[in-house]
């Protein structure tokens, strides 16, 4: 095992504000293996080094605070790799689980309508302490016009958002714009933590995902879409008909020269050349094994809501097959239109439960670096390395743990209650 204490150079940046030494039973940098009797250096809001504790408090100024959390794992803040945080007003409003997406929308729809703004407000504020309560340092989140505030540049969860760009009818990635009131996107040229999303293969045009993604490949930004969610967005992109013909064509949405592709929905964005690295798939229930060998050869990589798709009644997705082909796979809670809270690590137990050939310590990895990954963050979320944000939740253990048992004990020790930030946020 190696434990090598890493160590940084503090730099100008990395030494503003205060020194912190967190340690407990167990580190678990994620990066690599967890650490026996581990500590945490931060300085501000940078981690400075981690390893052993003994090394850690050696390489420490005197001045260090020194926390000393116990039987208890140190991890990244974990990182909800998609949700829609202004849907959470709909907690416990929607009847769960449905018999699939046709009924869940048209409940959602029907709910929706009654909520108004001040609702949804609150709702939101309420969807982030959530997931900060829940250990979340980083969400994707998605929105029609909720837009980045102060919480993005400080506190925790720092929301990566994505404006959803919604519109079968359109033309054009200005069109789109115009109908959801986004303005012009020059708008969000310098708000880095912007990004654009198409809502689905079957809701957005061809011509306005391709210009989006083309937008954020030129502004070096992620691009998102729900993908391969459910049978009736199969069926649609094969054949042209069912639900979701139905529902453009209720709304006045549909296109009449439009012809069905033929194609899974994963074939159809290979086809419009959206897939690269810095592409997100969302659920991807419904794959055929070519599809995840696109996937991979594209390197996009995919974001699971397992318990939404339950919830839902739209299936399973097939996580051992992504990771079989090397996905970089992470999970997300959704919104809570389609799930019971915003606890990702009963997210990642979910996982464990429906597939037992996945191991505890990958799902942690896809609760944390490969999020971070995801979402085009890596730089500053997803493990306790050196340089990251001192983003460091303390998971407590029941006495003590074997390593072996470490990541499924990690899993199912985070309820929500009785995660503690290290430092979340200064005033904790
Ligand atoms: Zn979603």
């Amino acid at each position: 095992m190696d434990t090598t204490v890493t160590a940084l150079q503090p730099s100008a940046s990395h030494s503003t504000g205060e020194y912190a030494l967190h340690r407990a039973s167990w580190v678990v940098p994620v990066s690599r293996p967890p650490i026996p009797n581990g500590a945490v250096l931060a300085a501000g809001n940078r981690i400075l080094l981690g390893g052993p504790y003994g090394e850690v408090k050696r390489e420490s100024p005197s001045a260090a605070t020194e926390w000393d959390h116990g039987d208890a794992a140190l991890i990244p803040g974990l990182v909800n790799g998609h949700c829609h945080l202004e849907l959470s007003a709909m907690r416990g409003r929607m009847v769960l689980p449905k018999a699939g997406f046709p009924q869940w929308l048209s409940d959602l729809l029907a709910l929706r309508g009654c909520l108004d703004s001040a609702q949804l407000q609150e709702g939101f504020h309420s969807g982030l302490k959530y997931l900060q309560s829940g250990g979340v340092a980083l969400c994707g989140d998605i929105t029609g016009g909720f837009l980045p505030n102060a919480a993005c540049e400080g506190d925790f969860p720092e929301r990566q958002v994505f404006w959803e760009l919604i519109g079968f009818n359109l033309l054009s990635l200005s069109d789109a714009l115009d109908g959801g009131g986004f303005g012009s996107l020059s708008s969000i040229r310098d708000e880095w933590w912007v990004s654009l999303a198409a809502h689905a293969c079957y809701s957005t045009s061809a011509p306005v995902i391709v210009e989006a993604k083309e937008w954020c490949r030129k502004t070096n930004r992620v691009f998102t879409i729900h993908t391969a969610e459910h049978t009736e967005e199969m069926e649609f992109l094969r054949d042209g008909t069912g639900y979701c013909r139905a529902l453009l064509e209720t709304l006045g949405k549909w296109a009449p020269c439009w012809a069905p592709p033929r194609a899974t929905p994963v074939d159809y964005l290979d086809r419009l050349g959206v897939l690269d690295a810095r592409t997100l798939l969302v659920h991807a229930v419904h794959m055929k094994e070519d599809d995840w060998k696109t996937v991979a050869a594209s390197k996009a990589a995919v974001c699971f809501c397992p318990r939404s798709n339950r919830n839902m009644g739209v299936g399973k997705a097939d996580i051992p097959s992504a990771l079989r082909h090397g996905v970089t796979a992470c999970i997300g809670t959704d919104s809570l239109a389609s799930n019971g809270d915003l606890n990702l690590l009963a997210e990642g137990v979910q996982v464990l439960n429906d597939h037992p050939s996945v191991r505890p310590e990958t799902v942690l990895q896809m609760l944390t670096l490969n999020g971070a990954k995801a979402l085009g963050r890596e730089r500053d979320y997803g493990t306790l390395e050196p340089g990251r944000r001192a983003a460091i939740a303390a998971i407590p253990l029941p006495g003590f743990v074997p390593p072996w048992e470490l990541a499924e004990a990690i899993l199912h020790g985070g309820n929500g209650e009785v995660i503690q930030w290290c430092r979340c946020p200064a005033k904790n």
